[in-house]
């Protein structure tokens, strides 16, 4: 338990197996290669894609043998401090391949880049480039200008870069599943986050563009698009207007808000499922929830941090919703989708001031709801941010660590017992490889985002498959394909 609990102070629950992902090895003659690292969230996976791209153009191979590389560039995380320690202690590794190699680039990317901009220089004399989440198109001057022997820094953040029209290369791809970014930045403060500060101001894509990257991405045989944001719920997007502002003033019918952008993105053909990432409790409407009722492929999945069972600690987490509020949403989900709709939270124990029985809120909280999956982090103070400003982090780690470790073992009876209840029904399954365990088996999803396992047959990826749940673990149902 305890390593668990140091690894999920760093990442989340599926990401803490796994602490980055690398670019994979695409040779098609070009004479320089680069090769990244992407930490943290789905947004950063998704950004080191659109990198891959922009600096395709300009002459790059992507690699994953940080030994072959001539550009690397790690893209990092800020949310958490053991986050940006991740980073620091991976340059230290790094510093003794760039020893051997001296003319190896090495450039620090995202969010960390953002938030400590030339001070990163200074602080990581390895460090050759700095670029923050709006200047990756800037990537290829940047490189030049450390090509003519300086340094190079580029962390201004933009009010309308979406990188609409770059067609991103797919790292770590499955072939079945890939992520399309929707809008980036986030207007929201919550006290505790760091995220305003590192991606800026909240701004939407071009639906158009998101619809052409689904069929692309249909064509070429993918069969599962999540499409990302911040804060998903608050997508608006006009012809003519890209000020949030004004757009938030507009009749509903002069816009695409995220509920038509889901039914926009449903119709690219029936065999392509839909899922989203990070929905916002004040912000979700009865009609999204009604735009995934009415299209199969729109799946009955929804990630809604809760952060705190407290209404008392929300509201210093500014996080704009009480505990009923939360409780009455999930009902309307109840309602709308069935008991069936998967439904998962992030979960932040020990916020400033949090008492034990405010904590206890957080526990019956999840009791009422049962999360099928929660990534779970004890608070983790971030410079310059509204909480370390106003209040004082004054939870001991101790403290902190053992109301982290009740709401992960509560969470681990409830994910059991909602497991339990799948037993006895059939799923749709999207195939998406081989099970980590067996070559025999395969591994896929339910559309409430299940993983089911079952004998692979002559069942390949990239079907879809009905299959009889049998058995379960914490993170697995088990079972068998039926006609
Ligand atoms: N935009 C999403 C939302 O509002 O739910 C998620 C943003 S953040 C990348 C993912 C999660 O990290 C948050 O939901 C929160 O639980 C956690 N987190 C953010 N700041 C944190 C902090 N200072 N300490 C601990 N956990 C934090
Ligand atoms: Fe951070 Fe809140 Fe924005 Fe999520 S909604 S990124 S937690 S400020």
């Amino acid at each position: 338990m305890k390593n668990l609990i140091e690894d999920i102070g760093i990442l989340s629950e599926n990401e803490a197996c796994e602490t980055f992902k690398v670019t994979q090895d695409e040779n098609t003659g070009k004479n320089r290669k680069l090769y990244i690292e992407s930490y943290g969230c789905q947004m950063n996976f998704s950004d080191s894609e659109i990198v891959a791209a922009i600096l395709q153009k300009d002459g790059f191979d992507t690699t994953s043998d940080i030994y072959q590389a001539d550009v690397v560039f790690l893209n990092t995380c800020s949310i958490r401090e053991k986050a940006e320690q991740t980073i620091r202690f991976r340059l230290n590794q790094i510093k003794g391949i760039k020893r051997k190699k001296p003319d190896m680039l090495v450039g620090v990317l995202g969010c960390m880049a953002e938030r400590l901009k030339s001070k990163l220089l200074e602080e990581e004399k390895i460090v050759d480039l700095v670029a923050g989440p709006d200047a990756y198109r800037d990537l290829p001057k940047l490189i030049a200008q450390v090509d003519e022997g300086e340094k190079a820094v580029n962390t201004f953040l933009s009010r309308d870069e979406t990188y609409a029209d770059v067609s991103p290369v797919r790292l770590n791809s499955n072939g079945i599943t890939a992520f399309i970014s929707i809008m980036r930045g986030c207007d929201n403060m919550c006290s505790f986050c760091v995220v305003p500060f590192t991606r800026g101001r909240e701004r939407s894509r071009d639906p158009h563009t998101v619809v052409a990257e689904a069929k692309d991405l249909y064509d070429k045989g993918y069969r599962e698009v999540t499409l990302l944001g911040q804060n998903v719920d608050s997508y608006k997007w006009s012809a003519d207007e890209n000020n949030k502002a004004r757009l938030e003033k507009k009749e509903a019918g002069d816009m695409v808000t995220f509920a038509d952008l889901l039914r926009m993105v449903a119709q690219v053909n029936p065999d392509l499922r839909i899922r989203f990432s990070t929905s916002h409790p004040k912000d979700i409407t009865d009609d999204v929830l009604h735009a995934m009722a009415a299209h199969e492929n729109i799946c009955k999945y929804i990630h809604l941090p809760v952060q705190s069972g407290n209404s008392r600690i929300l509201e210093r987490m500014n996080r704009e919703y009480s505990r009923e509020w939360y409780l009455g949403k999930v009902s309307k989900i109840r309602e709308i989708l069935g008991e069936e709709c998967g439904l998962s939270s992030d979960m932040i124990t020990g916020f400033c001031s949090e008492t034990e029985e405010e904590h206890q809120d957080t526990l019956s909280l999840m009791d009422i709801v049962k999360f099928d999956y929660a990534y779970m982090f004890f608070y983790s103070e971030r410079p310059g941010t509204p909480a370390a400003k106003k209040f004082k982090d004054d939870i001991s780690v101790e403290v902190k660590q053992r109301r982290l470790e009740e709401i992960i073992r509560k969470q681990t009876e409830t994910a059991l017992e909602r497991n339990k209840l799948d037993v006895g029904k059939v799923y749709k399954v999207l195939v998406e490889g081989p099970s980590k365990r067996s070559q025999d088996d395969l591994q896929g999803r339910n559309s409430a985002n299940k993983v089911i396992v079952f004998p692979a047959k002559n069942y390949r990826k990239g079907h879809y498959v009905n299959v009889l749940v049998e058995d379960f673990t914490r993170g697995t149902l088990i079972g068998k394909a039926v006609e």
